[in-house]
């Protein structure tokens, strides 16, 4: 049973993106974030730029203060790597170390890990007509 969501997104594309798009998804439990009920936790963070490897002591950190301040388990804990690090779209192609990243996560003990997070509608008819490569997901940066 799910009880935290932590996103993790492009480090590159939050140099242009305050992550509201991915945050209000969330608490309106809409685009990869349909399927949950209430009560879940939430934090987003980025992956700290290419090549991921700082996604390493991130996770290290979060789980220290979730041991620290919660009764919350690891598998209790859904990970989101964010519609900009997992699709293609206007400014960015996929991200290129999502296997680096995940290994990272499934070594830290972290094996629920979903691709998507903000679903933009324009970004997902691009990819149905083939401007954008189809990967999954959709993404807000079309805009
Ligand atoms: S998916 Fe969109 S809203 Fe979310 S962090 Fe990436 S660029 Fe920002
Ligand atoms: S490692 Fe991937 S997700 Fe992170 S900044 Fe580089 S391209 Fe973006």
């Amino acid at each position: 049973m799910e009880k935290y969501i932590l996103i993790i997104q492009c480090d590159i594309a939050h140099n242009r993106c305050s992550g509201f798009a991915c945050t209000n998804s969330f608490y309106e439990r809409s685009g990869a974030f349909e399927k949950y009920g209430e009560n879940i936790k939430y934090i987003s963070f980025t992956c700290g730029g290419c090549c991921g490897k700082s996604v390493a002591a991130k996770i290290e950190h979060f789980t220290r203060k979730l041991t620290l301040k919660t009764d919350i388990l690891k598998d209790e804990v859904i990970i989101h790597l964010a519609s900009c690090m997992v699709t293609d779209n206007a400014h960015y192609d996929r991200c290129p170390h999502v296997d680096f990243i995940k290994r990272i996560l499934a070594k830290k003990g972290f094996t629920n890990v979903v691709e998507g997070s903000y679903i933009s509608g324009g970004a997902s008819r691009k990819r149905e007509m083939g401007i954008y490569k189809d990967y999954k997901g959709g993404c807000c940066t079309d805009s």
